[in-house]
């Protein structure tokens, strides 16, 4: 369910904007559950307050929890089933952050992916986005959400503008705490910049060779890495937030001298921050993990040359913590 439809419903009913905003809000922050307990009457009109049992009922059929997998780092993996039957994964981080899925699948088809494996099966709706927060939310506190779980952002633009809209606005999450990842792609250069909401951008480098690139990401956009840059150069300015450079840490294949030394070229300078994120190793996939000793001597030589590092893990590595593994191993996950 796309959060305009909801809109549209409630209007047919006779909510003002007003209103419409007042019954996503309550749902965003957790309180429709408490609706029947509140004194909505004197505010919502009455078809309104009619339809709303069912529609509570109806957002909390968005997505439900398949499995959990807590891990050592305090984060927790959640498989979420949708309402088709479905599953995506969502990420609880370690500091009241939650990580989100865009799509059931993955265009893009990164070679290091287990996500992008089985292409892109269908989009996830702003509502169904939210609603992974708002599951996270009955978790645990969350002041951060970022669109790095399973598929690419940029390709599901109409649904991820809604729902980081109505997370900025009625959610009271800071828009530097949204956080829209993607690839590179020019529709979302251009969309991000004139929304109400304006997320921190977080860009997948992994290399600085072109043609590096087009064999990691092999259907992501032909944007070298320069211009990648560039965009997100402009976008950092607009903002006033750094960028975010994804730099997944590839044994053997990203970690070497010639890499080291484009980075430098390309960041030195910039507005800028980039995430060095050491591989997740699964069995399925043929790419290794630099060891970690390594990866913090990486960092910090970027670092000494004036590049903004940082050597991050991602959460949950001792839970398949890979985008798209959970997913991929629904069929032996301990239900909830
Ligand atoms: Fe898609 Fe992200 Fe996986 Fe690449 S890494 S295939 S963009 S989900």
């Amino acid at each position: 369910m796309r959060l305009s439809v909801i809109r549209e419903r409630l209007a047919a009913l006779g909510a003002q904007p007003l209103h419409q905003e007042r019954v996503l809000r309550d749902w965003v922050q957790g309180a429709a559950h408490e609706r029947g307990r509140r004194p909505a009457s004197d505010f919502l009109p009455k078809p309104v307050r009619e339809a709303l049992p069912a529609l509570d009922a109806e957002l909390a059929g968005l997505v439900r929890p398949v499995s959990s997998h807590p891990g050592e780092d305090g984060s927790e993996r959640l498989l979420v089933g949708l309402a088709d039957g479905q599953m995506v994964e969502s990420v609880l981080l370690p500091r009241d952050g939650v990580c989100v899925s865009s799509q059931v699948g993955c265009a893009v088809g990164c070679a290091f992916c287990m996500t992008g494996r089985e292409g892109l099966l269908r989009q996830v709706t702003s509502g169904e986005i939210v609603a992974q927060v708002v599951l996270a939310r009955a978790r645990r506190p969350v002041k951060k959400v970022v669109f790095m779980g399973m598929g690419e952002p940029a390709h599901n633009l109409d649904n991820v503008l809604e729902a980081i809209e109505l997370l900025g606005v009625e959610a009271n999450i800071a828009h530097k705490n949204l956080v829209f990842s993607t690839v590179g792609d020019l529709r979302a250069f251009e969309r991000l910049g004139q929304g109400r909401v304006k997320p921190a951008l977080a860009l997948s480098l992994h290399t600085t060779r072109p043609d590096l690139r087009a064999e990691l990401l092999p259907r992501a956009p032909r944007l070298s890495p320069e211009e990648l840059v560039e965009h997100g150069e402009r976008y950092a300015r607009l903002t006033g937030y750094p960028i975010q450079y994804q730099w997944t840490l590839l044994e053997g294949v990203n970690d070497g001298p010639d890499e080291m030394d484009g980075i430098v070229a390309l960041l030195r300078g910039k507005y800028a921050i980039l995430n060095m994120i050491p591989y997740n190793t699964v069995p399925e996939l043929a790419f290794r993990r630099p060891s970690w000793e390594k990866a913090r001597a990486i960092a910090a030589a970027l670092h000494a040359r004036g590049v903004l590092t940082k050597l991050r893990d991602s959460a949950g590595q001792d839970v398949e913590g890979g985008c798209g593994q959970l997913r991929a191993r629904a069929g032996r996950t301990i239900a909830l």
